[in-house]
Protein backbone atom coordinates (compact mmCIF):
# COMPACT_ATOMS: atom_id res chain seq x y z
CA UNK A 1 0.00 0.00 0.00
CA UNK A 2 1.37 3.38 -0.62
CA UNK A 3 0.70 6.10 1.55
CA UNK A 4 -0.58 9.19 -0.05
CA UNK A 5 -1.82 11.18 3.04
CA UNK A 6 -1.69 10.19 6.61
CA UNK A 7 -3.47 13.13 9.12
CA UNK A 8 -4.27 12.89 12.57
CA UNK A 9 -8.16 13.10 13.50
CA UNK A 10 -8.44 13.42 17.06
CA UNK A 11 -7.91 12.19 20.94
CA UNK A 12 -10.72 10.61 22.97
CA UNK A 13 -10.88 10.36 26.14
CA UNK A 14 -13.56 7.47 25.92
CA UNK A 15 -14.54 4.98 22.85
CA UNK A 16 -17.85 6.84 22.96
CA UNK A 17 -15.73 10.44 21.54
CA UNK A 18 -14.35 8.39 19.12
CA UNK A 19 -14.57 9.47 15.27
CA UNK A 20 -18.00 7.91 13.41
CA UNK A 21 -17.31 4.25 12.73
CA UNK A 22 -17.60 4.53 8.59
CA UNK A 23 -14.58 3.28 7.48
CA UNK A 24 -12.07 0.53 8.74
CA UNK A 25 -10.28 0.60 11.65
CA UNK A 26 -7.17 -0.68 12.77
CA UNK A 27 -5.10 -0.06 16.10
CA UNK A 28 -1.76 -0.44 18.05
CA UNK A 29 -1.59 -1.34 21.10
CA UNK A 30 2.00 -2.24 23.63
CA UNK A 31 3.71 -1.26 26.56
CA UNK A 32 5.39 1.92 26.80
CA UNK A 33 8.44 2.35 25.12
CA UNK A 34 7.82 -0.74 23.04
CA UNK A 35 8.07 1.59 19.97
CA UNK A 36 4.89 2.32 18.75
CA UNK A 37 5.28 5.47 17.99
CA UNK A 38 8.18 5.27 15.94
CA UNK A 39 6.78 1.96 13.96
CA UNK A 40 3.49 4.24 13.56
CA UNK A 41 5.71 6.91 11.70
CA UNK A 42 7.64 4.53 9.58
CA UNK A 43 4.72 2.77 8.25
CA UNK A 44 2.75 6.07 7.49
CA UNK A 45 6.77 7.75 6.12
CA UNK A 46 6.08 10.56 8.35
CA UNK A 47 8.83 11.53 10.84
CA UNK A 48 6.33 12.66 13.94
CA UNK A 49 2.69 11.67 13.39
CA UNK A 50 2.54 9.72 16.44
CA UNK A 51 4.86 11.36 19.07
CA UNK A 52 6.90 8.70 20.16
CA UNK A 53 7.81 8.78 23.83
CA UNK A 54 5.21 10.21 26.29
CA UNK A 55 5.52 10.30 29.72
CA UNK A 56 3.55 7.09 31.28
CA UNK A 57 1.14 8.37 33.80
CA UNK A 58 -0.08 11.53 31.79
CA UNK A 59 -3.60 11.21 30.43
CA UNK A 60 -3.93 8.76 27.90
CA UNK A 61 -6.16 9.07 25.16
CA UNK A 62 -6.84 6.99 21.74
CA UNK A 63 -5.59 8.44 19.19
CA UNK A 64 -6.90 8.59 15.56
CA UNK A 65 -4.94 9.15 12.34
CA UNK A 66 -6.81 8.85 9.03
CA UNK A 67 -5.18 7.26 6.35
CA UNK A 68 -5.77 7.29 2.42
CA UNK A 69 -9.18 8.93 3.40
CA UNK A 70 -10.12 5.42 3.51
CA UNK A 71 -8.71 3.57 6.76
CA UNK A 72 -8.59 4.87 10.32
CA UNK A 73 -5.17 4.03 11.95
CA UNK A 74 -5.33 4.27 16.01
CA UNK A 75 -2.60 4.37 18.49
CA UNK A 76 -3.77 3.42 21.66
CA UNK A 77 -2.68 4.36 25.45
CA UNK A 78 0.06 1.43 26.98
CA UNK A 79 -1.06 -1.22 29.26
CA UNK A 80 0.33 -2.39 32.20
CA UNK A 81 2.48 1.12 33.38
CA UNK A 82 4.25 -0.31 36.41
CA UNK A 83 5.01 2.96 37.73
CA UNK A 84 1.41 4.50 38.27
CA UNK A 85 -1.17 4.31 40.60
CA UNK A 86 -3.01 1.00 40.89
CA UNK A 87 -6.49 2.82 40.28
CA UNK A 88 -4.68 4.84 37.46
CA UNK A 89 -3.90 1.40 35.94
CA UNK A 90 -7.49 0.44 36.45
CA UNK A 91 -8.47 3.40 34.80
CA UNK A 92 -6.46 2.86 31.34
CA UNK A 93 -7.25 -0.46 31.42
CA UNK A 94 -10.96 0.28 31.42
CA UNK A 95 -10.75 2.89 28.79
CA UNK A 96 -8.65 0.15 26.44
CA UNK A 97 -10.76 -2.47 27.30
CA UNK A 98 -13.82 -0.25 26.52
CA UNK A 99 -12.69 0.56 23.56
CA UNK A 100 -11.33 -3.10 21.83
CA UNK A 101 -14.75 -4.25 22.75
CA UNK A 102 -16.79 -1.91 21.80
CA UNK A 103 -15.86 -0.33 18.16
CA UNK A 104 -17.77 -1.62 15.60
CA UNK A 105 -15.16 -1.06 12.91
CA UNK A 106 -12.39 -2.36 14.18
CA UNK A 107 -11.29 -5.08 11.82
CA UNK A 108 -7.60 -5.66 13.37
CA UNK A 109 -5.77 -4.87 16.59
CA UNK A 110 -1.58 -5.03 16.31
CA UNK A 111 -0.37 -6.29 19.72
CA UNK A 112 3.53 -4.76 19.92
CA UNK A 113 6.58 -6.91 21.61
CA UNK A 114 9.76 -5.80 22.05
CA UNK A 115 11.52 -8.53 20.37
CA UNK A 116 14.54 -8.38 22.90
CA UNK A 117 12.56 -9.40 25.84
CA UNK A 118 12.14 -12.99 27.02
CA UNK A 119 8.16 -13.55 27.19
CA UNK A 120 6.74 -10.69 30.04
CA UNK A 121 4.06 -11.94 32.28
CA UNK A 122 1.66 -8.70 31.16
CA UNK A 123 2.03 -9.41 27.23
CA UNK A 124 1.31 -12.85 27.61
CA UNK A 125 -2.11 -11.85 29.54
CA UNK A 126 -2.91 -9.56 27.77
CA UNK A 127 -2.93 -11.39 24.33
CA UNK A 128 -4.63 -14.42 27.04
CA UNK A 129 -7.37 -11.95 27.13
CA UNK A 130 -7.37 -10.93 23.58
CA UNK A 131 -7.86 -14.67 22.73
CA UNK A 132 -10.73 -15.57 25.06
CA UNK A 133 -12.73 -12.43 24.21
CA UNK A 134 -11.90 -13.14 20.61
CA UNK A 135 -10.19 -10.00 19.27
CA UNK A 136 -8.97 -10.24 16.15
CA UNK A 137 -5.44 -9.35 16.72
CA UNK A 138 -1.51 -9.99 15.22
CA UNK A 139 1.61 -9.59 16.81
CA UNK A 140 4.18 -7.34 16.31
CA UNK A 141 8.27 -7.84 17.18
CA UNK A 142 9.54 -4.49 17.27
CA UNK A 143 13.23 -3.33 17.54
CA UNK A 144 14.79 -6.53 15.38
CA UNK A 145 17.84 -4.05 14.43
CA UNK A 146 18.92 -4.43 18.12
CA UNK A 147 19.40 -7.95 18.05
CA UNK A 148 21.31 -10.38 15.87
CA UNK A 149 19.24 -12.58 13.83
CA UNK A 150 19.46 -15.84 15.96
CA UNK A 151 18.70 -13.70 19.22
CA UNK A 152 15.22 -12.44 17.84
CA UNK A 153 14.30 -15.48 16.49
CA UNK A 154 14.82 -17.30 19.91
CA UNK A 155 12.47 -14.91 21.68
CA UNK A 156 9.84 -15.38 19.15
CA UNK A 157 10.02 -18.90 18.88
CA UNK A 158 9.96 -18.43 23.09
CA UNK A 159 7.04 -16.56 22.86
CA UNK A 160 5.36 -18.78 19.86
CA UNK A 161 5.84 -21.77 22.69
CA UNK A 162 3.95 -20.22 25.54
CA UNK A 163 1.07 -19.38 23.19
CA UNK A 164 0.99 -22.64 21.96
CA UNK A 165 0.42 -23.97 25.71
CA UNK A 166 -2.76 -22.52 26.04
CA UNK A 167 -3.95 -21.88 22.07
CA UNK A 168 -3.73 -24.30 19.14
CA UNK A 169 -3.56 -21.76 16.42
CA UNK A 170 -0.95 -18.66 16.40
CA UNK A 171 -2.66 -15.41 15.47
CA UNK A 172 -0.12 -13.39 12.98
CA UNK A 173 3.06 -12.70 13.41
CA UNK A 174 5.09 -9.49 12.21
CA UNK A 175 8.78 -9.14 12.93
CA UNK A 176 9.60 -5.36 12.45
CA UNK A 177 12.05 -2.48 12.74
CA UNK A 178 10.96 0.83 12.19
CA UNK A 179 14.86 1.72 12.06
CA UNK A 180 15.19 -0.21 9.64
CA UNK A 181 11.73 0.36 7.54
CA UNK A 182 11.52 -4.01 7.96
CA UNK A 183 8.29 -5.82 8.17
CA UNK A 184 6.32 -2.50 7.74
CA UNK A 185 4.91 -3.77 4.08
CA UNK A 186 3.65 -6.67 5.07
CA UNK A 187 1.41 -5.19 8.11
CA UNK A 188 0.33 -2.46 5.00
CA UNK A 189 -0.04 -5.54 2.83
CA UNK A 190 -2.25 -7.58 5.55
CA UNK A 191 -4.25 -3.78 5.96
CA UNK A 192 -4.78 -3.58 2.20
CA UNK A 193 -6.41 -6.85 1.83
CA UNK A 194 -8.63 -6.70 4.90
CA UNK A 195 -9.72 -3.45 4.47
CA UNK A 196 -13.81 -4.48 3.21
CA UNK A 197 -15.16 -1.24 3.48
P1 LIG B 1 6.43 4.10 22.38
O1 LIG B 1 6.49 4.60 23.78
O2 LIG B 1 5.96 2.70 22.31
O3 LIG B 1 5.69 5.00 21.43
O4 LIG B 1 7.95 3.98 21.89
P2 LIG B 1 8.82 4.95 20.96
O5 LIG B 1 8.43 4.82 19.55
O6 LIG B 1 8.82 6.31 21.58
O7 LIG B 1 10.27 4.27 21.10
C1 LIG B 1 10.90 4.12 22.35
C2 LIG B 1 12.41 4.14 22.12
O8 LIG B 1 12.81 3.04 21.32
C3 LIG B 1 12.89 5.40 21.40
O9 LIG B 1 14.13 5.78 21.93
C4 LIG B 1 13.05 4.92 19.94
O10 LIG B 1 14.03 5.64 19.23
C5 LIG B 1 13.48 3.48 20.14
N1 LIG B 1 13.03 2.64 19.00
C6 LIG B 1 11.76 2.50 18.58
N2 LIG B 1 11.69 1.65 17.52
C7 LIG B 1 12.96 1.27 17.26
C8 LIG B 1 13.57 0.39 16.27
O11 LIG B 1 12.92 -0.20 15.40
N3 LIG B 1 14.91 0.23 16.34
C9 LIG B 1 15.68 0.86 17.29
N4 LIG B 1 16.99 0.62 17.28
N5 LIG B 1 15.15 1.68 18.21
C10 LIG B 1 13.81 1.89 18.21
Amino acid sequence: MVIKTAEFVKSSQKWQDCPEPTMAEYAFIGRSNVGKSSLINAMMNHKDLAKTSQTPGKTQLINHFLVNENWFLTDLPGYGYAKVSKSLRKDFEKLITNYILNRQNLVNLFVLIDSRLAPQKIDLEFMQWCGESNVPFSIVFTKVDKLKAGAADRNVEAYKKELLNTWEDLPEIYVTSAEKKTGTDNILKFISETNQF
